[in-house]
């Protein structure tokens, strides 16, 4: 299945995440995503095989936000951005040429995550100093992934 896949580049691009944390774990929360609309991903499909796959890992209870990316077309003709569709067999509407360029709507990025380090970690941005009572309600931080995930076609 397109999702199982999907699910799979997220994860091996989580540990790697993961790994610039050690040795402490992070707590994640949500995990954002942009998700083209031309790679055919159904978002709610994705986050019933991300729970299934996360289940009794560390990511456990981490959700998706998914962002949908809008499928951009540009017409190599006459240089025109176009939003290609299926009825339309995906050719510019200017000059009717094939969709022969992809701005944009293949995209499967995680943005950004969205956890939490136990405030006794210094590790965390903006964390507080340590302190011999750790508060039980932890610091939300955000932190970028820039790591995009390949896409296969
Ligand atoms: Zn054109």
């Amino acid at each position: 299945m397109h999702e199982v896949d999907m699910t799979r580049c997220l994860l091996l691009s989580m540990q790697e995440w993961r790994q610039r944390h050690a040795p402490s774990v992070p707590t994640v929360r949500t995990v954002h995503l942009q998700v083209g609309d031309f790679t055919c991903v159904e978002p709610e499909q994705l986050s019933i095989t991300w729970g299934v796959a996360t289940a009794d890992s560390w990511l456990q209870g981490s959700r998706l936000a998914i962002e949908p990316v809008p499928l951009v077309g540009r017409c190599l003709a006459c240089g025109g951005s176009y939003s290609p569709s299926a009825a339309a067999g995906y050719r510019s509407p200017c000059c009717n040429r094939p969709m022969e360029e992809i701005v944009s709507g293949r995209e499967l990025r995680i943005r950004s995550v969205d956890y939490e380090l136990r405030a006794s970690e210094t590790t965390a941005p903006n964390a507080p100093k340590p302190d011999p009572n750790p508060d039980p309600s932890p610091t939300p931080s955000q932190s970028a992934v820039p790591s995009a995930v390949p896409l296969r076609t």
